[in-house]
């Protein structure tokens, strides 16, 4: 029995499954990077009111929050979702707009554990402070989208829809709880919906899924305005040849998003668990938090989402080595020191046995390291100041002089 272990709800990536996180976070790195979007780190706590602020009457606001007193009174909670934290940054520190972040950060929820869904989760995302211009929601949107394609993930499925603004949303709001007062609606939603009636066109039960397929869509409700920035997200898309399918049942989980609003759903993967990501404009945030009326727009991807993913498809799979080069050494230990410290000297990937292991027992590991190739210091090679060198793929070896060794080793690798 192991007396602890990782907190429920959170778990431990080693390597080499690691090696995947690292490589997801530098490929999305290198994409929004690409894009003019900078690296933004902030505290995985805020003050509680950050969240209540944006989130209030959301259920993760409500009852999944990570909350708690410090032990200097002060209410904190751990971040449930990026944007709140960067628009709050924002709001602090002013900087030039358009400000174009992003963030590869953990995320803390206080929900019941299951597939998919973790206490802890990490998210990939970029928020776009200062411009409401339908060509930044283009251009946020298919970021979103390259980064799956970029992947590997081909059944993944773009879904697109707009919440207006405060314009035109009071009189659909009106028309949507007139309409949704008349239906049969699942316990929950029967016995109100209070302030947010766009929560019952994403309750997911059926008595709600049946009632709301004739209700009435934001889409054909939007003032003039919203209309034409929708109209030209879709034609930015469309130029782009990216893919969406227009989802009027798509709200989201939080209360701030206006106008453009979009999920990555992924067909490889069970319905109920199957938003890889998502974003959405959220122009009211800025002055929610305190600041002065600032547009914005960003998404998040689930990192392990996004990996539970790339397994169904088959994609993006673990790197299979660590280290290119694997030093054998019968001889004590001391050349193996040597010749490592050169090779990583050099840049090359290099790693070997140790407590003096037999020839066998070093050719195992070698093997299981994946390494490339092997670099073999016995006796006689000690004596004449050589190396063997061998291919682990092919087999083939040499005997080539210390002195060389790293040249040797560039061209074998190149
Ligand atoms: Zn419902
Ligand atoms: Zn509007």
């Amino acid at each position: 029995m192991v007396e602890f272990r990782a907190p429920v709800g959170t778990r431990d990536v080693l390597p080499p499954e690691s090696a995947r996180w690292e490589r997801l976070v530098a490929q999305f790195a290198g994409e929004v990077e690409r894009a003019g979007y900078g690296l933004v780190l902030s505290p995985m706590f805020e003050d509680v009111g950050v969240f209540e602020r944006v989130g209030e009457g959301t259920d993760v606001v409500r009852k999944e929050m990570y909350d708690f007193e410090d032990k200097g009174g002060r209410r904190v909670a751990l971040r449930p979702e990026v944007t709140a934290s960067v628009v709050r940054a924002y709001v602090q520190h002013r900087p030039t707009p358009p400000f174009k972040a992003w963030y590869a950060a953990p995320n803390f929820r206080y929900e019941r554990p299951q597939a998919g869904r973790f206490r802890q989760h990490h998210q990939l995302g970029v928020e776009a402070l200062g411009t409401d211009d339908a060509d930044l929601d283009v251009e946020v949107v298919a970021l979103a989208w390259s980064v799956c394609a970029g992947l590997g993930l081909t059944q993944v499925t773009l879904l697109l829809n707009s919440l207006g603004d405060d314009v035109c949303r009071p009189a659909y709001l009106d028309q949507l709880r007139a309409y949704l007062g008349a239906a049969d609606l699942c316990d929950e939603h029967s016995a109100g919906f209070g302030k947010n009636p766009l929560r019952v066109l994403d309750c997911k039960r059926n008595a709600c899924r049946t009632a709301t397929e004739a209700a009435p869509r934001f889409v054909d409700h939007l003032c003039e305005p919203c209309s034409a920035h929708f109209a030209r997200v879709r034609a930015g898309l469309d130029s782009l040849g990216v893919t969406y399918t227009l989802q009027p049942r798509l709200v989201r989980g939080l209360d701030y998003y206006t106008r453009t609003t979009f999920e990555l759903a992924a067909g490889s993967l069970d319905s109920a668990q199957n938003a890889v990501g998502g974003g959405g404009r959220y122009d009211r945030l800025a002055e929610a938090l305190g600041g002065p009326p600032t547009p914005g727009i960003g998404f998040g991807l689930g990192a392990e989402r996004l990996l539970l993913a790339c397994d169904a498809e088959g994609v993006f799979g673990v790197p299979q080595s660590n280290v290119d080069v694997w030093v054998i050494d019968t001889t004590g230990g001391a050349a193996a020191l040597g010749l490592t410290h050169d090779l990583r000297a050099a840049g090359i990937s290099a790693d070997r046995s140790f407590d003096g292991r037999s020839m066998k027992s070093q050719f195992k590991s070698a093997d299981r390291s994946g390494a490339r190739l092997a670099l073999v210091v016995g006796d006689h090679e000690l004596m004449a100041s050589t190396v063997t060198l061998r291919d682990l793929r092919g087999g083939e070896q040499e005997t080539v002089d210390r002195a060389d060794i790293l040249k040797h080793v560039q061209e074998r690798l190149s």
